[in-house]
C-alpha cells in the first residue's frame, strides 16, 4: 500500500484523478455554463482553463492563493469566476490566472 503525499492527495480532490490533457489553448469559456450552481458545498468559483477547455469548482481556500491582485477576500469571489491559461491537468505552462466577473460575459 502506497500514500500519496499531501499536495498530491489535495490535487487528485481538487480535480480529480485523471490523465494529463494536451493543452491546445484558446478554449472559450460558456457563460451558461458559470451560472450553474456549485456543486460542492465548500465550493466559492469555478476556474475555466482557456488551456485545455476544463471547468473546476475551488473553495476560497484554494482560490484566493491563484489570484495575483491584493487584498482579494473570499466575498470578493461572488459572481466571478477565475480564467486561467494552464492548468495542472493539461500541459500548458502559462500560469496566468485572472478574476473576472461573470456578468463580462452576459451580452
Ligand atoms: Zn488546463
Amino acid at each position: 500500500m502506497t500514500k500519496q503525499p499531501d499536495g498530491e492527495a489535495v490535487k487528485a480532490e481538487l480535480l480529480g484523478t485523471t490523465v494529463p490533457i494536451h493543452a491546445t489553448g484558446k478554449h472559450v469559456v460558456d457563460p451558461a455554463r458559470l451560472q450553474e450552481a456549485l456543486g460542492k458545498s465548500d465550493s466559492a468559483i469555478r476556474l475555466f482553463c482557456t488551456g485545455c477547455g476544463q471547468y473546476y469548482e475551488l473553495s476560497a481556500e484554494d482560490a484566493l492563493p491563484l489570484i495575483p491582485e491584493d487584498d482579494v477576500w473570499p466575498e470578493d469571489l461572488e459572481g466571478k469566476f477565475l480564467n486561467a491559461a494552464s492548468c495542472s491537468q493539461c500541459d500548458g505552462s502559462d500560469p496566468t490566472v485572472v478574476l473576472v466577473p461573470i456578468r463580462h460575459l452576459l451580452g
